[in-house]
């Protein structure tokens, strides 16, 4: 595909849909301008959005999920057998879990050192801090009941549930992504165990059908921009811009330990593969878009691999498997918000955290994490875990659930972000390790999505 002349980039189409998003969304708010214009209390702005506009985004999404599955079992079974040596599969796998590890407990450390230092929990009103918490008390408890039911099993319970006893079944959901990895590098690992010439018809399948995938996604992403727009409209009408209120500093932290985390990123990409900051992030900014937009690291996945695969330049050997694997259990924005939340949920509740305490922050939070799922609010569930932990009360866990519930949202969306930022990070550090980075495929990051 050739770029149009005087097309705009895509980057700033998707940030125009999403600004227009924002305001149109507010302006058809029941008390704002478009919105008051209806009477009525049954119909109103709100529902406008939701029957009119919102259906344009959760076809977006559900079309970014429905080639997920088919996506990772194309490009990792064709990533591992084009490595054709075992050796290097456990030398990549190695080097990935690794560093996944690494910034994971990075993130936390750095979570947990914003919110020592700058106590956003505590002097708050009590008054206000309980009515907030009454609100949401009954919303939050479904989550609180998931956590619940999480932190009952037993200790290698993760293991047992990565293996799936039905590779249809497990892709049949999106939330196993996990075992349709594990079946996939199974597959994978055996197909190069054959002879080449049997494994050849396999391998130019799942080549051709990653061709067909990758086309899908540069399809799906010109309706990107009007999805984005559909998204965040039916956001902000249905927002109330007070939540913030008295949960601001607590936001503003995590924001803040987000934002720090990206610039150990970034240094990271300069320092060790030379290369320009702002070139990285022009070449993953629409998979950053999508996910702040659609609050779902695995939704994303697609578009993360691809502009990591053709816009970074990291092969496919790699992008194939640290992408997926990222997606499932790398979430570095999770891991920070959650021990943010979980200190400041103890600052509110005065329940004293000693150094031990903050340790098993670290380490209950990146477990968490890794175990939380890539959709939206996932994050909020595994918290639940973290406070059990600790030994805070179960009415006191209930209550600090319920007071940061109205402000999940919005942090959801922003710790997203970087948890695909933190998978483009890795997929390139550990291609560059591997001598697997290359010059971009492409160069101007438009071209790939204009249509001709
Ligand atoms: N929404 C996040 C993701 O998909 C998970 C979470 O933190 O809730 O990456």
């Amino acid at each position: 595909m050739s770029k149009k002349q005087g097309s705009l980039a895509l980057h700033w189409k998707i940030l125009i849909g999403m600004l227009l998003g924002i305001v149109v969304g507010f302006l058809l708010k029941p008390n704002m301008l478009i919105g008051s214009m209806w009477k009525s209390e049954a119909y109103n702005g709100v529902h406008f959005v939701n029957d009119w506009i919102y259906p344009l985004g959760k076809i977006f999404v559900n079309l970014l999920k429905l080639i997920a599955v088919p996506l990772i079992i194309a490009s990792l079974t064709k990533g591992i057998a084009d490595l054709k040596d075992i050796s290097k599969l456990s030398k990549i796998g190695g080097r990935t879990i690794a560093v996944y590890l690494v910034t994971t407990v990075l993130a936390v450390s750095l979570g947990l050192l914003v919110v020592n230092i700058v106590q956003p929990g505590t002097g708050l009103p009590d008054e206000q801090i309980e009515q907030l918490s009454q609100k949401n008390i009954e919303k939050s408890a479904t989550k609180i009941e998931a956590g619940a039911k999480q932190s009952k099993s037993g200790p290698l319970k993760f293991l047992v549930d990565m293996v799936p006893s039905n590779i249809f079944a497990a892709a049949s959901n999106n939330g196993n992504m996990l075992q349709v990895i594990v079946f996939v590098l199974f597959l994978g690992i055996c197909l190069l165990l054959i002879p080449q010439e049997k494994a050849k018809p396999l391998h130019d399948f799942f080549d051709s059908l990653n061709e067909v995938i990758l086309k899908m996604v540069d399809i799906i992403m010109l309706l990107s921009p009007y999805a984005v727009f559909a998204l965040l409209c039916n956001l902000t009408v249905s927002t109330d811009p007070a939540i913030f209120g008295i949960l601001l500093k607590y936001a503003l932290c995590v924001v803040l330990g987000l934002s720090l985390m990206v610039l150990i990123y970034l240094s990271a990409i300069r320092i060790y593969t030379g290369r320009s900051s702002i070139e990285f992030l022009k070449a993953i900014s629409p998979a950053q878009l999508l996910a702040f937009s659609t609050s779902s690291s695995a939704a994303t996945l697609p578009v993360t691999m691809e502009r990591v695969e053709e816009h970074v330049g990291v092969e496919k050997e790699v992008t194939s498997f640290v992408c997926p694997i990222g997606a499932t259990i790398n979430m570095d924005g999770t891991s920070l918000y959650q021990a943010v939340a979980a200190v400041f949920i103890c600052q509110v509740i005065g329940f004293d955290l000693t150094l031990a305490d903050q340790l098993t922050i670290v380490i209950t939070a990146t477990m968490a994490s890794i175990g939380s799922a890539a959709v939206p609010g996932a994050g909020m569930v595994m918290l639940v875990i973290v406070l059990d932990t600790l030994g805070i009360p179960a009415e006191q866990l209930a209550f600090g659930i319920a007071l940061i519930f109205a402000v999940d949202r919005p942090l959801d969306m922003c710790r997203t972000v970087i948890n695909v930022t933190g998978d483009a990070t890795v997929a390139t550090l550990v291609g560059q390790s591997v001598g697997k980075l290359n010059a971009p495929k492409i160069k101007n990051w438009d071209d790939h999505y204009t249509a001709e």
